[in-house]
């Protein structure tokens, strides 16, 4: 079977002043998250307070690389079927996030997928990820 994903219709993200930056960099075409001063740790999503010691964050590109932990296509919530993963990147930190510009059934756990990003109505880039 063969399922071509379609791009569907994305709501504006809520941008304020601590995910300025995200939206920022995601409409340059670069992934990133916040990186704490003191322990090093990278967490997402982006946070000010580092969540494992408390410590002062600061932004950090990601490569956008990463394999599919786990994923699941949904067909019947809407007109139009989209698959929703797990993504491990490449710096540890995993997202939940989509898969597109694939074919949904050929997606499986362990896949190699790469950052792509997707407008929203408002022209925010959103970031999803694709097979490689
Ligand atoms: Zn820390």
């Amino acid at each position: 079977m063969t399922t071509l994903s379609t791009d569907r219709p994305l709501a504006a993200p809520l941008v304020d002043a601590a995910t300025e930056t995200f939206w920022e960099r995601a409409k340059a075409g670069q992934l990133c998250t916040r990186a704490c001063t003191q322990c090093g740790k990278l967490h997402w999503y982006p946070r000010p307070v580092c969540p494992y010691c408390q410590g002062d964050t600061q932004w950090r590109d990601l490569s956008g690389r990463g394999t599919i932990y786990s994923v699941s296509v949904t067909r019947k919530a809407g007109p139009i079927p989209y698959a929703i993963a797990y993504v491990a990147l490449e710096e540890g930190i995993t997202l939940l996030t989509n898969i597109v510009d694939c074919d949904l059934d050929q997606l499986a756990i362990g896949q190699r997928v790469q950052v792509v990003f997707k407008p929203a109505e408002d022209g925010a880039m959103v970031p999803m990820f694709r097979p490689v």
